[in-house]
Order: structure tokens, then C-alpha cells, then sequence
């Protein structure tokens, strides 16, 4: 289905967003890529979401990208025998091993490796960051703290620990169970919760094993410290701002964003803008105009995917979301400013025959009356690298392999085609050429870049430029075989 905008959009589903109609209404709306929780609900219903896409995607013909999120070492209290407690300010409370149910002065931490790495004067941050504590003492089962910000503690909810590297497992037996069933039953993105270090990074992709591309979210202290060696060991980035701003002071949250989003498209790695883009659209039908600024900032910057989280997996609004961020990128695109900014970010980092190529057909295209950029892919890196140029034309990623098409759809302007397998030229250049025209970019008169590599299907040989005309007859009169 044809976007009128580069940026992609992302869906979480959930309670809100799980039958055929809602997840269709989303994909017409505008969601690219589906985000499925594995935090939330059970194996059936998460199979049964997947399902529901694979259908809507096979009827309409275009690829979807399914971006499964594993849970990660997510750290929670155990449960209150009153269901909730409240924390006062100055008041003392302890954290221990004890599976008794909870009081106003205790509850259990099931998490033995957290209190062996505490020490005095670590903080820990409950219900995200809204109860803040201060370890006055602690041992190897317990930790005694001081409230410094007080609230409702309840059941289960989730403990954050910024100062501290957590000696933790990067994926738990649960990630474990989750990952092997989400990659048996085919995902284009593993998404990883709170990785630490980039061995994190390693561990899941020997477990992933080429089933699904693996990005790593940014959520905490020690992966915006490690990010680079993080972003060499990924596909993809989520800048996950829920809980970096509850891990780190909100205010170091946006300086963060801009140099993480700069990063992965120099990279030309796909990066996702998350969390409370527009929150308030949970219960209203309007954003704030805050969100508003907040999504359009994120386009301006050039981030590859802007997602909705509980706006479309659990808000009375999920379409009116996906609707109101489709419009922003509309009108932020149409902005000569933000070509501007998108223009000036460009990367001189060039080092290969398939980057200069990309550079030369952006160049083209945008000298010349040219109505798209088709570029022949096997493993995805072609198209990637043609993104990471942000040429004004739109992008055409054509690939035989129907994973690389579905987890291209991340990336910013790029438009999945399927084809079948190609070898040889004229083959290559007509079949681009019908794909421009199919998709409305252009008509029989107008002219289109095609880039491909020979020998064809062989990865990494992007080494032909072809300006080409729409019309099949021309090429068939001109083109070598
Ligand atoms: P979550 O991750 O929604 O799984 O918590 C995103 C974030 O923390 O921003
Ligand atoms: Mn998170």
C-alpha cells in the first residue's frame, strides 16, 4: 500500500487493537510494522495476532513487518497481602527474598543477583521512577532503604536500578521460551529489553540464529555509555524512552534521542523513536500539542520508525493515533526545512562501490526529472544504504526473499516489492520498471534509476547504475540481455 511519507509507523497491539477489523483499520490508517508485546499475553494470543497480520498482509499484497519485543530482565516486587501499600516520605522500607505477601514496611524482590550487587546509596525506582528509595543498608538477602519520594507501591510492579550493572542474564528462561516460539513462528524483529552490553546483543542472536533481525533497545545508563559497540552488534535501535527517562534524569533523555537517531543513520541501521509520543491519546481523540512537536521532532531528525505503545495496544483511540501521526509526517515532510536538516545530516562515510552508487543515484534523481529509485536487493544492505542517503524520490527495494522485503519495512521510505527471482538484466530493468508503474510512482513516459548487482542474487554486489525509462517496449529495444 502506497505511504505518502518516508517516516514508518509502528503499532503495538493489544487488548485494544487484537481482532481482524482493528489491526486492518490500523494497517489502512498507516502502521507499517506491528509491535507484539511479549511482555502482555499469552503464546495463543500472541499466535493468533500473528496470524491476523500474515492474512491482512497476504490479501492486500504488501509486505508487514512483525517486531515480536522480548520482556528482558524486567525486575519486580512480589505481591501485598492488601493488594497495595502506601510509601511515605522519610518512612523505612525493605526489600527482601521472603515470598510472604507484602506490608506497609516490606515486600519480596525475587532477584538474589540485585541485592549482591546493591551497596549503600543506590537508589531504586518503583512504578516508573514514581516512588524513589535510597539503600541505607543491605545484604545478601535483603536491602533496607529510606523513601525519598513516596506513593502506592502495588503488586508486581517494576523495580529499576540506574546505578548499578546489573550482573543479570541478558534474556531470562522466560526470553528464552518466548524467543524460540515467536522465531518458530516467524518474526522479521526480535526486539531486546534492557540490554546492557553488547555480549547481550551476542547471546540472543546465537539463540536467534538468522530467524529474525535483532534490535536492541536503548533503556538503559550502561547502553547509552556502551551504544556504539551496541549499534556495531544490531540491526536496528529503539530509542525506548519510558525507561531510560525513569533511569536516567528525562532531562538527558532528548540530547540522547538526537545523537542515537544521528548514529544508526550513519550506520544505515533502522532506529525507532518510542514511548509516550502521544500518550495523552489514550483516553482523547486530540493529541496535545506537545505530542505533536515531540512526533514532528522526531521526523525532523530523520528517525527511521515513530511507535505508538499503549496509544494503539491498550487506548480508546488506536486508528485516531496512527491517523494523527500519518498527518504529521505528511506535513512535516512537505516542510523544505526538513529537507534541509535531513540534506545537512548526510554522511561523507563512504568506503564501498555499493555506497557510491547509492550516492550517484541519489544524485541523479534529484538532478534530473526521475521519479524513483529501484535498487535490486538480496540481503536488505542496498536498500539500507540507499535510505541512509534520504534521497527525495521515493526508494523501490526489490528482493526475491520475502523476510528481507518484511523487515525492510522498517526502514524510512522504503517501498517493498517482490519479485521473482531475476538473472538477467533486461529481466531486472523491466521488472522495476512495472513495480514504479504498479505502485503509481510513474507512468510509461517517465524515466527511473535502477540499481542491481552482477552476478545477480549474489549479496554485496551492487555494481550497476541503469537510468531507465518506464515503458517496457524502450528497455526491450535497448537494454542487453
Ligand atoms: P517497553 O519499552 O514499552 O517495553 O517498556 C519501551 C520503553 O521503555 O520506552
Ligand atoms: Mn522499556
Amino acid at each position: 500500500m502506497r505511504r505518502l511519507r518516508n517516516v514508518k509507523i509502528v503499532a503495538t497491539l493489544g487488548p485494544a487493537s487484537e481482532d481482524y477489523d482493528m489491526i486492518r483499520a490500523l494497517y489502512e490508517a498507516g502502521a507499517d510494522v506491528f509491535r507484539l508485546n511479549m511482555s502482555h499475553g499469552t503464546h495463543d494470543e500472541i499466535r493468533e495476532k500473528h496470524r491476523i497480520i500474515r492474512q491482512i498482509e497476504k490479501e492486500l499484497d504488501s509486505p508487514i513487518a512483525i517486531l515480536a519485543d522480548l520482556q528482558g530482565p524486567k525486575l519486580r516486587v512480589g505481591v501485598f497481602a492488601n493488594e497495595e501499600e502506601e510509601l511515605a516520605d522519610g518512612a523505612t522500607f525493605r526489600f527482601d527474598l521472603d515470598d510472604v505477601p507484602g506490608d506497609a514496611t516490606r515486600v519480596q524482590l525475587p532477584h538474589p543477583e540485585i541485592f549482591a550487587a546493591l551497596s549503600k546509596g543506590a537508589h531504586l525506582l518503583v512504578n516508573d521512577g514514581k516512588i524513589r528509595l535510597r539503600v541505607t543498608d543491605c545484604g545478601p538477602e535483603f536491602a533496607t532503604c529510606e523513601v525519598i519520594a513516596g506513593g502506592t507501591i502495588s503488586n508486581r510492579k517494576g523495580v529499576n536500578v540506574p546505578d548499578v550493572v546489573l550482573p543479570l542474564a541478558a534474556l531470562s528462561d522466560k526470553d528464552r521460551d518466548d524467543l524460540e516460539f515467536v522465531c518458530g513462528l516467524g518474526v522479521d524483529w526480535l526486539a531486546l529489553s534492557f540490554v546492557q552490553r553488547a555480549e547481550d546483543v551476542e547471546e540472543a542472536r546465537a539463540l536467534v540464529q538468522g530467524r529474525a533481525a535483532v534490535l536492541s533497545k536503548i533503556e538503559k545508563p550502561s547502553a547509552v555509555d556502551g551504544f556504539e559497540a551496541i549499534l556495531a552488534a544490531s540491526d536496528g535501535i529503539m530509542v525506548a524512552r519510558g525507561d531510560l527517562g525513569v533511569e536516567l534524569p528525562v532531562q538527558n533523555v532528548p540530547p540522547i534521542q538526537k545523537r542515537l537517531v544521528r548514529r544508526c543513520r550513519a550506520a544505515a541501521k533502522p532506529v525507532i523513536v518510542a514511548t509516550q509520543m502521544l500518550e495523552s491519546m489514550i483516553s482523547s481523540p486530540m493529541p496535545t500539542r506537545a505530542e505533536v512537536s515531540d512526533v514532528a521532532t522526531a521526523i525532523y531528525e530523520g528517525a527511521d520508525a515513530i511507535m505508538l505503545s499503549a496509544e494503539s495496544a491498550a487506548g480508546d483511540y488506536p486508528v485516531e493515533a496512527v491517523t494523527t501521526m500519518n498527518n504529521v509526517a505528511v506535513e512535516v515532510e512537505s516542510d523544505p526545512t526538513y529537507t534541509q536538516i535531513i540534506e545537512a545530516q548526510r554522511t561523507a562515510n563512504r568506503t564501498s562501490v555499493a555506497d557510491a552508487i547509492v550516492a550517484a543515484a541519489r544524485e541523479i534523481a534529484e538532478t534530473t526529472e526521475i521519479k524513483a529509485i529501484c535498487c535490486f536487493t538480496e540481503s536488505g544492505t542496498t536498500a539500507l544504504l540507499t535510505a541512509r542517503e534520504r534521497p527525495r524520490v521515493p526508494i523501490i527495494a526489490l528482493t526475491s526473499l520475502r523476510g528481507t522485503a518484511r523487515r525492510l519495512a522498517l526502514t524510512w521510505g522504503t517501498n517493498c516489492v517482490i519479485t521473482s527471482e531475476v538473472t538477467r538484466f533486461k529481466m531486472a530493468v523491466v521488472s522495476a520498471a512495472r513495480a514504479a508503474r504498479a505502485q503509481g510512482y510513474a507512468e510509461p513516459e517517465d524515466q527511473i534509476v535502477v540499481t542491481a548487482g552482477l552476478p545477480f542474487n549474489v549479496p554485496g554486489t551492487t555494481n550497476i547504475l541503469r537510468v531507465a525509462p518506464c515503458d517496457e517496449r524502450l528497455i526491450y529495444n535497448t537494454d542487453p540481455e
